[in-house]
């Protein structure tokens, strides 16, 4: 709360704690896990996560936890987005498709990491604020669409890597099909609400293999009305 009072009066001090805390953020909940793919480290010490937040939430927003970024949704957990990050092991040449925009900070990582990022949300108001966000900061190399991701971004495909950040059912068919040769996705799949799995796919000479990771929570992959 103090932090929060400080930053309403002075900008500097707190961009500093900001900086200071997103820097503990990447040693104590990412690097303490396990997590040693520098490139996502550093996106994660410069992407200021707390401007992603609504104003009320920025404290929280180093926090080892989800936050909540309206309309019923939430911003990952630091670790996940980090995990998730370094397991397609981005490259610099990768065009990436994401799945479940929310507030953008996870294609802001890609977005600092990659070629291009193409990301999708269905909630319109959550789409035309990230894109607004990510515009403010400079992200040229990031395109948000509102649509149901569950059909993917057929007119740019094919995908280097495909993140989706909502819980599927399944996995979504026209996604597979928007896969590169030689491409990953990231899917947490499960019923809503209840613990899900983290899957990574991979496809070699057409040939599709996963790998359960982890077990996850993520907020359902919803659907547009009147689809199956
Ligand atoms: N990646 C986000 C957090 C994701 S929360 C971030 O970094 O902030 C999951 C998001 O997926 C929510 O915003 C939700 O509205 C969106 N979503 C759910 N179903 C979807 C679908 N079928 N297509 C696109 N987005 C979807």
């Amino acid at each position: 709360m103090l932090l929060f009072f400080v930053c309403l009066v002075a900008q500097p001090v707190c961009s500093q704690n900001y900086q200071r805390l997103r820097q503990a953020m990447v040693h104590k909940q990412i690097q303490a896990r396990g997590i040693v793919h520098k490139p996502t480290l550093e996106a994660m010490r410069k992407v200021e996560r707390h401007l992603f937040v609504p104003k009320e939430g920025r404290e929280s927003a180093y926090d080892d936890s989800p936050v909540p970024i309206g309309y019923g949704q939430t911003i990952s957990q630091p670790y996940i987005v980090a995990y998730m990050t370094s397991l397609i092991d981005p490259k610099s040449t990768d065009r990436v498709l994401e799945i479940g925009t929310g507030s953008g900070y996870q294609a802001a990582i890609l977005g600092e990491l990659v070629d291009s990022v193409f990301t999708i949300e269905i909630i319109p108001e959550l789409a035309r604020a990230a894109r607004q966000r990510l515009h403010a900061m400079g992200y040229g190399n990031i395109r948000v669409a509102t649509d149901d991701g569950y059909d993917g971004w057929p007119k740019k495909a094919p995908f280097d890597a495909i993140v989706v950040t909502a819980a599927a059912e399944h996995i979504p068919p026209p996604l597979l099909a928007q896969l590169k040769e030689g491409g990953k996705m990231i899917i947490p799949v499960g019923s809503p609400f209840m613990v899900q799995t983290l899957i990574l796919v991979e496809k070699h000479q057409g040939k599709l293999t996963s790998r359960n990771l982890l077990a996850v929570r993520f907020v359902p992959l919803t659907r547009k009305k009147n689809t199956p």
